[in-house]
């Protein structure tokens, strides 16, 4: 048995694709009025006219030849217009068949949404991280899970905030289908969690072991009490001590449960995409338990950087601004009274209905940004003042800087010179 199923992906074209396919929106939009327009007239004049696919040809043709621009709409794409006005005559004429008094024509399209490459047969295709569209050219695209089986048809949609998607869908034979292996999705995103350390957008979760985190409690402890001596005094000196000791501590199991941690993580991957350290918001940052779990994350990124270079797998840190608040599988944003706060564990979309852990979801935002950033650096590179992609929202400043290290050295902001911690 065969399944179908549909795959969407965010298309990112650039400001000439972008006309291109609006052109082809509205060109499809007036076939799609003209032909329902003639049918109409037709019914109007002899209410047993019945729609039939070669007086609809006929009609299609010399739409054609009165409009020269539609020779660069891929004709597929024009039957698929000319299939939609055969659907929706086809509810008009079982309402009339049915008895309804006023059966209501098919509605003029005020808006075309979306276009259909009704075969897979060479006018449209991917090649890496684009989507080759016949009379369209190479469109940036960001494949964040894998197609299963066979592509059959491919439908370019945009939704109203004017963003472009690729809906595939694919058949694949049933006893195909079951058991993906989870070691071939090798590309993951990795966020950093609130309660897991990390969390994989596969769905692993990573914690850091019990002991580190009660060290982690006591630093903080440790902390309160020395702020409360005063300044100067015996007391103040013994506090600074005790923490002192308790930050190494807490240093030493870290690191140590780090370069496990990277290790495995390179190990198990060959692309990781992970949550920029946002350098501004740790200076302006006084609470000491941030300031550790940046400083955590900053040598994370610094071990994972370094080995990964080494073993010549792809890291590229993306900016985590709504990674935590998008929906990973529709893109839908949350608005202020919706979004997430530190207790909600699980993102739940009140556009799709996707309930997922928060810290995967925001996992797989991190990898779709990632690969889309793979994506642009590339097409940099290979087509210098060409078609540059144009990428409207977040993270769009970086293109290339993977390799550089990010922020101040890890313990430039905790320990002062002397190795005492900064009070
Ligand atoms: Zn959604």
């Amino acid at each position: 048995m065969d399944t179908k199923r549909g795959y969407k992906y965010r298309l990112y074209p650039s400001k000439r694709q972008l006309d291109k396919l609006s052109t082809q929106l509205n060109l499809c939009k007036d076939v799609y009025n003209k032909l329902l327009e003639s049918c109409i007239e037709a019914y109007k004049k002899d209410s047993s006219f019945r729609i039939n696919r070669k007086s609809l040809n006929s009609l299609l043709n010399k739409i054609k030849e009165e409009n020269p621009r539609l020779s660069g709409t891929y004709s597929q794409v024009l039957q698929n217009v000319f299939d939609r006005v055969i659907k929706a005559y086809e509810n008009f004429f079982r309402r009339v068949e049915e008895g309804n008094q006023k059966p209501g024509f098919p509605k003029f399209k005020q808006h075309y949404k979306s276009i259909t490459y009704p075969q897979n047969n060479g006018s449209f295709k991917l090649k890496g991280n684009k989507l080759l569209l016949s009379k369209i050219g190479e469109i940036p695209i960001v494949l964040h899970r894998k197609i299963e089986g066979d592509i059959k048809t491919l439908t370019v949609e945009r939704n109203r905030a004017n963003q472009w998607f690729a809906v595939f869908s694919a058949e694949k034979e049933e006893k195909d289908a079951v058991a993906a292996d989870p070691k071939e999705q090798k590309e993951v995103g990795i966020d950093r969690g609130l309660i897991s350390l990390v969390a994989v957008s596969d769905g692993t979760k990573v914690a850091a072991p019990k002991f580190f985190r009660k060290a982690e409690e006591r630093l903080k402890l440790r902390q309160r009490q020395a702020s409360k001596k005063k300044k100067g005094s015996n007391n103040r000196r013994k506090a600074v001590k005790k923490l002192a000791k308790q930050y190494f501590k807490v240093t030493n199991q870290r690191e140590d449960f780090l370069h496990k941690l990277t290790v495995m993580l390179l190990r198990n991957y060959t692309f990781i995409a992970v949550e920029k350290l946002l350098v501004d918001n740790m200076k302006r940052n006084h609470n000491y338990a941030k300031s550790i779990s940046d400083a955590a994350w900053s040598k994370f990124l610094q071990l994972l950087k370094y080995k990964a270079e080494s073993a010549g797998i792809q890291v590229i840190e993306v900016n985590p601004e709504y990674t935590s608040q998008e929906c990973s599988d529709c893109g839908y944003r949350l608005m202020k009274e919706e979004r997430l706060d530190k207790s909600d564990r699980i993102f739940k979309c009140p556009k799709c209905g996707l309930e997922m852990d928060r810290d995967v979801n925001a996992a797989i935002n991190i990898l779709k940004e990632g690969i889309l950033k793979r994506a642009r650096a590339g097409l940099a590179q290979s087509n210098a003042g060409g078609d540059e992609a144009s990428v409207s929202d977040k993270a769009d400043a970086s293109i290339v800087e993977e390799t550089g290290t990010i922020g101040p050295k890890e313990g430039s902001k905790l320990p002062t010179k002397d190795g005492s911690p900064r009070l």
